[in-house]
């Protein structure tokens, strides 16, 4: 398939049947690079998203998933990791099209999601239950079953690995999908849920629908007969899915926002401290939830920081992510474009200074698209909306501390608690420190890096529950004791004897 010039005519899976919405109402997606059009999707009805939960109900009931052995299921997931290999450029490039990112962030992307469903195919038979001896003649055990339907709802930051975080464990516990995906990325979300068809996965297993969150997620929030929600994005919206959840209280899975702290301390490897801040920032174009947007640095060593910081957030060569070159892409969308920039007056308005960057960039034949250039504010304090507030963009703000104890203090000072990191060559004071930061993904002498084998969990208002690792998969499952009475007779409590 050639991706370069085409517009994709995406359509939504519901029970089966692929299919275009009844709503006139179309979505054009574009490339935030270059503004081309790139696909037009449906915008489902609420009665078709009705349609999808039913497809996903009956499709449970039925067994046709759940009541696959484990090594049946894993089989299915193994031959998604093969697909998604095989399909792997494919996918990078229309990642790069669809959201904005460089080319080397889409591949790494695209690799982790194959090796996400690998880690599950495994994950799922490996031994999983328990038993107790608890009073003689008892037996307990217990077992875990699939929760049910569940409804992903997922962010566009990383549309094809977000979704996968949560599709990879929901498909290997035995679960049904109604899965939607955020309106200004839908290109690979669909590709996934092709992938997923052509490798057999029976109909109605996996119901994909397109369309706004504010209508047709807010209908997978709030279905009774949707029994979890699985959501990845903002914490204003997570607030409202357990709003809607409480109806039927079905169980929710909330990871949320960030404003993660960065500490580095005067002993650590400059170089390299200087180094993995830039990345913990400005990769993904600061469009990545746990960002390390404060970076907050001891105090003697903090203009020293500062100058070189700046110096090479500079050099970052922004440019179209499929452009050999590029070191940081596009902004997803317009909108999310205005909203940074916002926050850029904001911070010059409460009166922060600005030591580099702030603008949007048109030259060099950026003006169709969404660029900005790497930001960096100073002089801010605690009290700064642009220090409080998740801006989601290529803007760091740089704090400064005179001891530990500030330092700890001034990481915690926020309503988020999603990832942290600590740089120093003290090995006891980077761990001291870390265990101390209220936050549920951390690093040390690192930012950035996470495995599917480890559980990614926010502290605070950054979410409930978990995704990957073996927590990921707990979230998918109920637990259920069985009490086995290994000497059958009557008890004898109410007497017969009358
Ligand atoms: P968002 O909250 O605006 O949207 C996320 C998804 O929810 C989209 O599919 C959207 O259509 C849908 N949605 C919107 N309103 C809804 C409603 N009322 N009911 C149900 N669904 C609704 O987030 P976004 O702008 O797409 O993504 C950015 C946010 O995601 C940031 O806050 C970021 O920190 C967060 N994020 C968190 C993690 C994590 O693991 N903690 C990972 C990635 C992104």
């Amino acid at each position: 398939m050639t991706t370069t010039t085409q517009v994709l005519e995406l359509k939504m899976l519901i029970n089966g049947e692929w299919r275009l919405s009844s709503n006139p109402d179309t979505n054009k997606v574009i490339n935030p690079a270059t503004g081309e059009l790139i696909a037009i999707a449906p915008r489902a009805t609420v009665e078709e998203t009705k349609e999808a939960i039913k497809a996903a109900k009956e499709t449970f009931e039925s067994g046709v998933w759940s009541k696959l052995s484990a090594q049946e299921r894993a089989e299915y997931l193994l031959k998604i990791a093969d697909k998604i290999d095989e399909k792997h450029d494919e996918l990078v490039e229309l990642e790069v099209r669809d959201n904005g990112k460089i080319k080397a962030e889409a591949d790494i992307d695209i690799s982790d999601a194959a090796s996400c469903f690998r880690y599950y195919a495994g994950l799922i038979r490996t031994p999983d239950g328990q038993t107790y001896h608890v009073a003689d003649p008892m037996q307990a055990m217990v077992v875990r079953e699939p929760v049910g339907v569940t409804g992903l709802i997922v962010p566009w930051n990383f549309p094809f690995l977000m979704s996968v975080w949560k599709f990879a464990p929901a498909l290997a516990a035995g679960n049904t999908i109604v899965y939607k995906p955020a309106e200004v990325t839908p290109v690979t979300a669909t590709k996934l849920v092709e992938i997923i068809e052509e490798v057999g996965v029976p109909k109605g297993v996996v119901n994909l629908v397109l369309g706004k969150g504010s209508v047709i997620g807010e209908v997978i929030a709030a279905s009774h007969d949707v029994d979890m929600v699985s959501f990845t994005g903002s914490t204003e919206v997570g607030r409202s899915i357990m709003r809607n959840a409480a109806g039927n209280l079905k169980k929710i899975s909330l990871e949320l926002g960030g404003k993660s702290p960065n500490i580095i301390f005067a002993d650590a490897d400059f170089e390299a401290a200087v180094d993995h801040a830039l990345l913990g920032i400005f990769y993904g174009s600061g469009q990545v939830c746990s960002a390390g947007s404060r970076i907050i640095v001891e105090e003697s060593i903090y203009d020293q920081f500062v100058e070189e910081f700046v110096r090479r957030a500079k050099n970052i060569k922004v440019g179209p992510g499929l452009e050999e070159g590029s070191e940081m892409g596009a902004i997803v969308s317009e909108a999310q474009l205005n909203t940074i920039l916002e926050y850029i007056e904001i911070g010059k308005n409460e009166g922060a200074t600005l030591a580099c960057g702030g603008n949007r960039l048109k030259e060099n034949g950026l003006d169709k698209g969404f660029f900005i250039q790497p930001t960096v504010f100073i002089d801010v304090s605690s009290e700064m909306r642009i220090v409080k507030e998740e801006i989601f963009g290529p803007v760091a703000v740089i704090q400064k501390f005179k001891d530990e104890e500030e330092a700890i203090k001034l990481a915690n000072d926020t309503i988020y608690g999603l990832a942290g990191g600590v740089f120093t060559s003290d090995g006891a004071k980077a761990l001291r420190v870390i265990k101390q930061v209220r936050a549920g993904i951390t690093w040390i002498n690192t930012y950035g890096p996470t495995y599917n084998e480890a559980p990614w969990h926010g502290y605070k208002q950054s979410g409930i529950g978990s995704s990957l690792g073996t927590f990921g998969l707990d979230e998918f499952q109920e637990v259920k004791q069985i009490n086995i009475n290994l000497a059958v007779g009557p008890t004898g409590w109410f007497s017969d004897d009358k």
